[in-house]
């Protein structure tokens, strides 16, 4: 008889953030584009898979592929700071070991997913920050720098300047931010072994100050993945942080027994905007499951499930 067993069936999810993105805020050729933009990051994640590679790969290379993308708030395209630059912030984690990565408040380097696994592979850390994220990064010629405007896009800056009109006619407007991010990474893999990696990246939030870091970064707020299941979260990252999001969706999963649907939905649906959050989230359990739930109006999303069917979208269907 042959004990070996057969390699496992492979999935993937990934996202390009939630928020108010109506259909008639975009035109049929940004739909188009972002569809397109979707499909890379859902072919760059699962080639990795197709060939036997780890779910820390394929959700490194789908990430790398959206921050690659300006339609998205990550990488090239993140939103502008009040200062008018870029601080971004990324994280992966891997299941099966439960090591994690991160970096907050970096200004130059071109995929910050690499940064933030290159620290959970090369240093004793698990988040770097700022200038001593860079001094790292420094030490690592796998990692490409880039000069700060490299994240610059025209659309982001128009979305910057509205954001400080909108402050000065309102001065309550800088503290409400519901529904104005949107475009933050992130995917969940598993792979042939079994084994879930999650990623997120993201350039935060349009107009935010004083080193703001919101909750892609952290562990247990944007980013999780053991060995049961994989979340990335996208949303205001504030009451991300205060609900432990991603955390809370596995625990629910671990301690309760709950399906990753409930799990996901009861704190996206229910604990989030309870405490007046919005935002959605990817997950992924190691029975191949895909969960995308979102209290927006739209979540830019993607999978491959385990019977080979994939797709993406944008809107509720
Ligand atoms: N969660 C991100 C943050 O607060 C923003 C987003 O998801 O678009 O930094």
């Amino acid at each position: 008889m042959n004990t070996k067993s057969q390699p496992r069936p492979v999935a993937l999810v990934i996202h390009g953030g939630a928020g108010v993105i109506e259909r008639d805020m975009l035109g049929a050729e940004d739909e188009r584009a972002i569809h397109a933009d979707l499909g890379k990051a859902l072919d760059a994640g699962h080639a990795v898979l197709d060939r036997g590679g780890s779910a820390l790969d394929a959700v490194e290379a789908a990430v790398r592929a959206l921050e690659d993308s300006p339609r998205f708030n990550a990488g090239h395209g993140a939103v502008f700071d009040a200062d008018g630059r870029h601080e971004l912030d990324a994280s992966v984690m891997e299941g099966h070991t439960r090591r994690a990565g991160a970096v907050a408040g970096v200004t130059s380097i071109r995929n910050p997913v690499s940064l933030a696994r290159a620290v959970m592979e090369h240093s004793p850390h698990v988040l770097l920050v700022g200038a001593g994220a860079k001094d790292f990064a420094d030490t690592r010629s796998d990692i490409e720098q880039v000069p700060n405007a490299y994240f610059d896009t025209p659309h982001r800056r128009r979305e910057l300047e509205q954001a400080q009109a909108r402050e000065r006619a309102d001065a309550d407007a800088a503290e409400n931010l519901k529904g104005k991010y949107f475009g933050t990474v992130g995917a969940v893999a598993l792979d042939a072994d079994g084994h879930i990696a999650t990623a997120t990246s993201t350039g935060g939030m349009t107009n935010k100050r004083w080193g703001r870091v919101g909750d892609t970064p952290l562990v247990g707020a944007g980013t999780w993945a053991d060995e049961r299941c994989g979340i990335s979260g996208t949303g205001w990252g504030e009451f991300f942080i205060r609900c432990a999001v991603a955390h809370d969706i596995a625990a629910r999963v671990a301690y309760r027994g709950d399906t990753l649907q409930a799990a996901t939905d009861a704190v996206i649906l229910g604990a989030v905007p309870d405490l007046g959050g919005d935002g959605g989230a990817i997950a992924l359990d190691r029975d191949g499951n895909i969960v995308m739930s979102f209290n927006t109006s739209g979540m830019y999303r993607g999978w491959v499930r385990p019977d080979g069917t994939r797709g993406t979208a944008i809107f509720r269907e």
